[in-house]
């Protein structure tokens, strides 16, 4: 696949994260004004709706207040069709409609779709493997369950915001030393989590299969799961995290549909261990997105999401073998991905290997977590030839906890 070149003239470069063969879906504003449903190209977004007579939808998906989630809603052949109706009236030669354009620099971007429910995974093996040694030695790191299932926890769909959003420093209940009794302070170990999230575009009632999960994801957004180490550390045994995770998990503005990452697919690792048939790789699960993460500008980590060990739709499929019905709008955030190096860790708890190897940054400081008005960015882009497949930025600065969090 080469880069598809369209009338606007700032999509047609290999350094755009948004040429035309990409297409991602967001909720901007502009002045404060409604928010609208656009699609990214070069530094511009269409804002769909005043495309209407190009598009194969009805015009309630194009006003949609949730976002995007009435186009997932309509299935996977409109969302065919309406790809392909886009990006034939924006190739080069089309008729050309600037009055459907705005620049992005002027937007304010909002969440893309209305999130139903939220849930993340555990499914790099190198963090898990990282995490499992810090806590529980080298021999026991992996779980015996590790290896045949994605392990997940239920989060929160309230907690998810946009890229840009502030994320106050949480307080939290955190162990005492030794065996005195906990205390009651703002965590002092707050932290990242580079993932990427895969967003449900199909309603499912019953297991389905990896197949089928792969069809009913919509898309993908680069997602950072903030947690608080130090409540998660006193609160996470016998029922995982609770409030280490429920503070905030920051997504970035821009939904990159799955076939615009179709040209990207790439393999699982090879198994340790064989995986139970209904949750075997049926082809090329993954993706290579080489991604990376900045602390104030500085970059801090660089992975790729081709280091996951469980796939987005083997995750998917797991999470409905219960009977758990699914619906659009979920979330599934992947786990964190890092990989086999030092450079490839993606949280500050891996990093510093849980504080005890502070990171030297250019200016002389040093960092073990997230420092207030700390400014974390995760940046994703598929390398094709000629073209990038961006995600836009996700980003978030950490203000101090307030003096007491309790209001009224
Ligand atoms: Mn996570």
């Amino acid at each position: 696949m080469t880069r598809l070149n369209s009338w606007i003239a700032s999509a047609n470069t290999a350094e755009t994260p948004f040429p035309l063969n990409n297409l991602p879906y967001g909720v901007f504003s502009i002045a404060g004004g409604p928010r609208k449903l656009g699609v990214a190209i070069g530094d511009q977004i269409v804002d769909v709706a005043q495309m209407e007579d190009a598009l194969p939808v009805d015009p309630a998906v194009l006003s949609d207040p949730r976002g995007w989630n009435g186009l997932m809603e309509r299935g996977a052949e409109i969302w065919v069709a309406f790809r392909s109706a886009l990006t034939e009236a924006l190739f080069e030669g089309a008729v050309e409609r600037p009055d459907a354009l705005v620049p992005l620099a002027e937007a304010k971007m909002h969440m893309p779709f209305a999130v139903s429910e939220y849930t993340d995974f555990y499914a790099g093996r190198h963090h898990a493997t990282n995490v499992g040694t810090m806590f529980r030695g080298p021999d026991n790191a992996l779980p015996p369950n590790w290896l045949h299932i994605p392990i997940g926890y239920n989060g929160r769909a309230s907690s998810v915001v946009v890229s840009g959003t502030d994320i106050r420093r949480p307080w939290g209940q955190l162990k005492g030393p030794n065996d005195e009794a906990p205390k009651w302070a703002p965590s002092q170990r707050f932290d990242i989590e580079l993932e990427i999230g895969a967003i449900v575009g199909q309603s499912s009632d019953g297991p389905i299969s990896v197949d089928q999960a792969d069809a009913n994801i919509f898309g993908y957004v680069l997602l950072n799961d903030w947690s608080a180490r130090d409540i998660q550390a006193w609160e996470y045994q016998p029922l995982g995290p609770f409030q280490a995770k429920a503070t905030a998990t920051s997504i970035s503005p821009w939904i990159v549909t799955k076939a615009a990452l179709e040209p990207f697919r790439c393999a699982t690792p090879v198994r340790e261990k064989d995986l139970l048939p209904h949750l075997r790789d049926t082809g090329p699960m993954l993706y290579d997105i080489p991604l990376s993460v900045t602390l104030n500008g500085e970059t801090i980590c660089e992975t790729n999401y081709n280091e996951m060990y469980y796939s987005s739709a083997q995750q998917l499929a797991h999470h409905t073998t219960s009977g758990c019905p699914m619906r659009v709008g979920d979330l599934l955030g992947a786990g964190t991905i890092s990989g086999p190096k030092k450079a490839n860790r993606g949280s500050l708890l891996e990093l510093s290997w849980g504080g005890k190897e502070p990171l030297e940054l250019a200016n002389g400081d040093t960092r073990s977590f997230i420092e207030d008005g700390d400014t974390l960015t995760l940046h994703g882009a598929a390398q094709g030839d000629g073209y990038k497949i961006g995600f836009g930025d996700c980003t978030g600065t950490v203000l101090p906890a307030l003096d007491t969090p309790f209001k009224g």
